[in-house]
């Protein structure tokens, strides 16, 4: 006998939606959200979507109306809370612009609670797309089941940033210079330090000597080794991410 399908199956389109959810609400769809379900998902009357809100959880819904650029869902029930967020920011220089809409995207999907984007000496994109970029976070949100979405900050230069930095904050300053003095133990350092945490990567060209005297001048900042090879910035921002979640977000059981 063939075994009864999960529901919903985990094929239900999922989708973030900037409006407050609730059991038994009902949610009129257009634009974007309607074009995808109608014209590239082909949903049907009664079809199950599942959707999030980034306040309260998320929750599972079906088609109740069909029209031609607009549709009605109905919620049946909360499926998931809001998910607790790692305590973990990226800081970062914008580099070029595709490079940067990926490393949004990465970022998001490994679970980071906030994205900073830096302006340093040397960033050569100070053009930041905050529409695009967040649509990039949406979109990864929507595809690797997350419940809240990071928060996308402000373009703020470097010495501001720092200026202003939370006292309870570590910043863990990736910093390419330290393989060749073998210092900067990223495991070593994640043992020594707990709490809200911070990651700062720096743009294609690094950082000058004056920033990076300025990033270690901070009492907050502990400067980590990524290993004994150069990376590129979206390389470094992935890795330390990574290796964070992995010491001290919720990678481990
Ligand atoms: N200064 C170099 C240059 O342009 O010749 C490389 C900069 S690297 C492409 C960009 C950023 O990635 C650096 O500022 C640093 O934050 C990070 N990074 C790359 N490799 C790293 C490593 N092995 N350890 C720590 N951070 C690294």
């Amino acid at each position: 006998m063939p075994a009864t399908p999960a529901y919903p199956p985990h094929s239900a389109p999922r989708l973030f939606v900037d409006v407050e959810l609730s059991d038994g609400a009902e949610i009129r769809l257009d634009g974007s959200h309607a074009h995808y379900l109608l014209k590239v998902m082909r949903i049907k009357q009664g079809d199950p979507v599942k959707l999030f809100d980034d306040r309260t959880g998320e929750y599972l819904a079906h088609v109740t109306t069909l029209g031609k650029r607009d549709l009605i869902l109905s919620i049946d029930g909360k499926t998931r809370e809001r998910e607790a967020v790692p305590d973990l920011w990226l800081c970062t220089a914008p580099i070029k612009k595709d490079r940067f809409n990926w490393i949004a995207e990465k970022a998001t999907e490994l679970g980071v609670d906030r994205l900073l984007p830096v302006q340093t000496e040397r960033t050569q994109n100070m053009h930041i797309k905050a529409d695009k970029l967040r649509f990039h976070m949406i979109e990864a949100a929507e595809q690797c089941e997350r419940t809240a979405l990071p928060v996308l900050a402000p373009l703020v230069k470097l010495d501001e940033m720092l200026e202003n930095w939370p006292e309870d904050r570590h910043l863990f300053f990736a910093d390419e210079r330290l393989h060749e003095t073998g210092e900067g133990s990223f495991r070593k350092a994640l043992v020594a330090h707990d709490g809200p945490a911070a990651i700062l990567v720096g743009p294609e060209g690094g950082f000058s000597d004056s920033e990076n005297e300025m990033i270690r001048a901070l009492p907050q900042s502990v400067p980590i080794s990524l290993g004994p090879r150069i990376l590129r910035a979206e390389t470094a921002a992935l890795a330390a991410i990574s290796l964070w979640m992995a010491g001290r977000g919720d990678w481990s059981p």
